[in-house]
């Protein structure tokens, strides 16, 4: 099992990694996958992070990680936010959105290029695209729906029910998608993971080839389904949401499981 784990990593040359779960339990580093990371690092590796979060535009989360001691550039960072806007801009340059979203995923669809239309337009807009938006309220939906109805194109950031907080778990921008999903009868186009379209936009802006780029993620229903969509290797971190219990049962199987990631330092 130990000797298999180099044979698989051996032509690794990339790693895409979560940040919740994974770098951080939401503000606390968890050091011994930090400490790996550094260590990949100095050893050649290329790492990107990509997370479904779309609270804070790409420096936000730069700056986050930079203050864990986690070494990462601005291009280094993919969240559901920017990969859609990404997405949206390449097909509709200029393409008109009314967003429903936190400043993350206003900030990233306008610097894209998109034109973020207020409530009241009588023109329509081509997406109404929706993120988690803890100020969401019924008039949003309603607005939305309008857009909808006369045809615009649902795009939700990420499929993702619910979402952790110190607070408690609050809902998630799935939950509001939904909304407007029963409300138009119109089904969502979903960007985030484990929709492929987030990971193959980061392969080809970053360059990475598939079969030398593993991702890492703490969810099975998440990270590792990505992987597996995308035909990427995939390496599951037992300090997030996954227990072993819930690998042993499940369906889907990472092709490596760690319990932190100081355990592939070996394989490198
Ligand atoms: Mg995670």
């Amino acid at each position: 099992m130990r000797l298999d784990h180099r044979a698989i990593l051996q032509n690794i040359r990339n790693f895409v990694v979560d940040l919740d779960g994974v770098v951080y339990l939401l503000h606390t580093p968890i050091r011994e996958n930090i400490d790996f990371l550094r260590f990949a690092r100095l050893r050649g590796f290329r790492i990107a992070f990509l997370s479904n979060n779309t609270f804070l535009p790409r420096e936000g989360y730069a700056a986050k990680l930079n203050t864990m001691g986690v070494e990462a550039g601005v291009e280094e960072i993919f969240t559901s936010a920017f990969v859609t806007a990404g997405y949206l801009q390449r097909e509709k340059p200029g393409g008109r959105v009314y967003a429903i979203g936190e400043e993350g995923l206003k900030e990233e669809l306008r610097r894209a290029g998109l034109k973020l239309l207020p409530r009241f337009s009588s023109r329509g807009v081509d997406f109404v695209v929706v993120g988690l938006d803890r100020r969401f309220t019924f008039q949003k939906m309603k607005t939305g729906l309008d857009f909808l109805l006369k045809g615009a194109q649902l795009v939700g950031t990420n499929p993702d029910p619910t979402y952790p907080t110190d607070s408690g778990v609050i809902p998630g921008a799935g939950a509001i998608i939904a909304s407007l999903e029963r409300a138009s009868g119109q089904r969502a186009r979903i960007i985030g993971k484990p929709s492929p379209d987030i990971l193959l936009f980061l392969l080809e802006t970053l360059r990475f080839r598939r079969e030398e780029t593993a991702v890492i993620g703490d969810r099975i229903d998440t990270d590792v389904l990505l992987g597996k969509n995308c035909g990427v290797l995939t390496i599951l971190v037992l300090t997030g949401v996954a227990k072993r219990e819930e690998v042993l049962s499940s369906p889907v199987q990472p092709d490596i499981v760690v319990h932190t990631l100081q355990e592939l330092r070996e394989f490198l």
